[in-house]
């Protein structure tokens, strides 16, 4: 276990649903957190109030982290406000769903930019300090989709198992450095993303759950906790919280 006062962390997509929990939760055990966001500047800002009303530090920075030189200053910010980086978050994401007949090549290129190149621009970027501090960690949020696949979903699906994938290959690489690389892969998780499903649909994958519930994005970031917190021999994994739905 590591002391959690005085990290640093960087949460991408942090300013709503599973990102939001990730960034309070890590903040109200003392990391001092970096709000990512690309575009609701209010949601960033929100969680940031949130974290300063429970007594934690943190920030909210623009930036897509599909853009390497918007990461490369969402980078710089970070190091200018708090010295450091000690959590890399890799949570931002996005679907863009449609049968493969239907994708365009624009649809494919977005959800594999934000979702996978993401991940390339942020951790190059971020690396050098990772591997300065004691107890460097790389989360990389992940899906049930990259273990299934999902109707309508390939590029979704192409992106969530490449960051497995990478994951696992990255641990390898960085198991000697004190820096752990672990995948979470969330099941079906009460954010905007499934609340935009139709309710039929939701209903369906309710009734497919062992536990018969979606998860809260909360229980995602209790897991991200862990995985800082006591995760020193941990790595390389892929941690599913999807409440039974793919053993
Ligand atoms: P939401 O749509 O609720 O939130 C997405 C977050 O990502 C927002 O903060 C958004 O910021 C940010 N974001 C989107 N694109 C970019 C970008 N290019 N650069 C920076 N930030 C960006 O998503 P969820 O909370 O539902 O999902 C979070 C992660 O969990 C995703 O990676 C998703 O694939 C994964 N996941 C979610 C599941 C679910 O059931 N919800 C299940 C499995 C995995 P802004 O609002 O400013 O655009």
């Amino acid at each position: 276990m590591i002391e959690l006062t005085d990290k640093v962390a960087i949460v991408t997509g942090g300013s709503r649903g599973i990102g939001s929990a990730i960034s309070s939760e890590l903040a109200k055990n003392g990391v001092k957190v970096v709000v990512n966001y690309r575009s609701d500047v209010d949601a960033a800002n929100h969680v940031v109030e949130e974290v300063k009303v429970a007594g934690g530090e943190a920030i909210a920075v623009k930036a897509d982290v599909s853009h390497s030189e918007d990461v490369s200053e969402l980078i710089e910010t970070t190091l200018s406000k708090f010295g450091q980086i000690d959590f890399l978050i890799n949570n931002a994401g996005i679907t863009k769903d449609r049968t493969f007949k239907k994708l365009s090549r624009e649809d494919w290129d977005q959800v594999i930019n934000v979702n996978l190149n993401s991940v390339y621009n942020t951790i190059s970027a971020a690396l050098p300090y990772l591997l300065e501090s004691e107890s460097g960690r790389i989360v990389n949020i992940s899906s049930i989709i990259g273990q299934t696949g999902g109707f309508g979903q390939t590029n979704y699906s192409a992106a969530k198992a490449g960051l497995i994938g990478y994951t696992k290959s990255l641990a390898l690489e960085l198991a000697r450095k004190q820096v752990t690389v672990n995948a979470v892969c969330p099941g079906f998780i009460e954010t905007e993303m499934v609340q935009e499903m139709p309710d039929k649909v939701r209903e369906q994958i309710i009734a497919s759950v062992p536990v018969q519930r979606l998860g809260q994005a909360q229980e995602i970031a209790r897991s991200v906790l862990f995985l800082c917190k006591d995760g020193e021999y941990i790595t390389g994994q892929q941690l599913n919280i999807n409440g039974g739905l793919y053993m």
